[in-house]
């Protein structure tokens, strides 16, 4: 056993310092990124926010609205491939640029993938999502992929420590997902007790992969547009979202009212309603490690994708910089003790 003594950070530990700006306007700032790929050596263009790969989240009605901001969706893995090409058919080239196709590791996701990514030669990424990202298992998976797919983007994840950012990024991933524990409906903290404060996951996690020239998307943790910018703030390429962008008339479900409020759905991949959902219960081993939860129903997507983007504008200007890119070298958290006055908060 040993400790590590040195303090890890999550969101609610920093603010952001602003700086001199000589910025006039939110409307001035830019938000888009080109990034150039590892080892797919692709390049892709857009806003840096991806919605997480859930099935209330990452839906192809997110996709298609999400994509007119240039914003990314992780597109669940449970769609059948019959079900993916009724989406191409209707989806133009472009809104193909901003979508992944899922998939976890087991024996019959090969081939999936394949027959998915042979409907359309404009399908660019593959996201390779496993809990822990740290088995023998997924690396040769990754592996497998890239043999098979060299030109294709591979995001592959989850993990939080640099020297597996490495590794993954030397078996052929280009991008690497990072978060283990700080979902909204994520309990894997407390079944397991396992875990790493994001922000300091991120930091983490950039500078190893950075120094590679590899991606990251820091995965999970985000409540509200500052905790983005400061995922931002500390490095993430891609920031991807989940609970903050559940409960829209993109996500899925039905909506339920409850005295006179309406809610949906929501629920993590590992809890026992997605369990029960696509493998027909938790399996003797295992347990849950993910909530199911009724989020208050939020109508469209793009007014909330609007906020988030508003808001990291704002950061933007406070801290003088005049793109997203920049906000990275413009950014000094500061540690602090307290958060946003709370006073008139339910
Ligand atoms: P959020 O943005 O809601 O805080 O986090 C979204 C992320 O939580 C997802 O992208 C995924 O990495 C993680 N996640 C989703 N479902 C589960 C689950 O059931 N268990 C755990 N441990 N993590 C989950």
């Amino acid at each position: 056993m040993r400790i590590e003594y040195d303090i890890k950070l999550g969101f609610k530990d920093v603010m952001i310092r602003p700086k001199r700006s000589t910025l006039k306007s939110r409307s001035q700032v830019d938000l888009e990124i080109e990034y150039k790929f590892l080892n797919s050596k692709a390049t892709w263009k857009g806003v840096p926010i991806m919605a997480a790969n859930m099935d209330t989240v990452g839906t192809f009605e997110m996709a298609l609205a999400l994509s007119s901001k240039k914003v990314f969706t992780a597109i669940q893995k449970h769609y059948t491939v019959a079900q993916w090409r009724e989406f191409l058919e209707k989806a133009p080239k472009e809104i193909v640029e901003y979508v992944a196709v899922s998939t976890g590791t087991g024996p019959k996701d090969a081939e999936k993938i394949k027959e998915i990514l042979d409907l359309s030669k404009h399908l660019k990424f593959i996201c390779i999502d496993v809990a822990n990202g740290y088995s023998e298992h997924f690396v040769d998976f990754v592996k497998q992929t890239r043999q098979t797919y060299p030109d294709k983007v591979i995001i592959a994840g989850n993990v939080v420590t640099g020297e597996m950012v490495e590794e993954l990024l030397l078996s052929g991933a280009d991008i690497i997902k990072v978060g283990i524990g700080p979902g909204s409906v994520c309990t894997t903290r407390v079944k397991t007790g396992v875990g790493y404060p994001q922000l300091s996951a991120i930091i983490e996690c950039a500078d190893a992969a950075h120094g590679l020239k590899g991606h990251i998307i820091s995965d999970g943790g985000c409540a509200i547009p500052g905790d983005v910018a400061k995922a931002f703030g500390a490095a993430a390429d891609f920031v991807m979202l989940g609970g903050m962008l559940a409960g829209h008339d993109e996500s899925g479900g039905e909506i339920v009212e409850k005295d006179g409020e309406k809610f949906k759905q929501f629920y993590g991949m590992s809890s026992t309603t997605a369990m029960e959902k696509h493998v027909g219960g938790v399996a003797e081993y295992r347990a849950s490690e993910g909530k199911t939860v009724e989020v208050p129903y939020k109508g469209k997507v793009l007014q909330t994708i609007q906020d988030i983007l508003g808001g990291i504008r704002s950061t933007c200007t406070y801290v003088g910089a005049q793109r997203l890119k920049e906000l990275t070298k413009r950014t000094t958290f500061i540690r602090v003790a307290e958060q946003e006055n709370r006073i008139y908060t339910k």
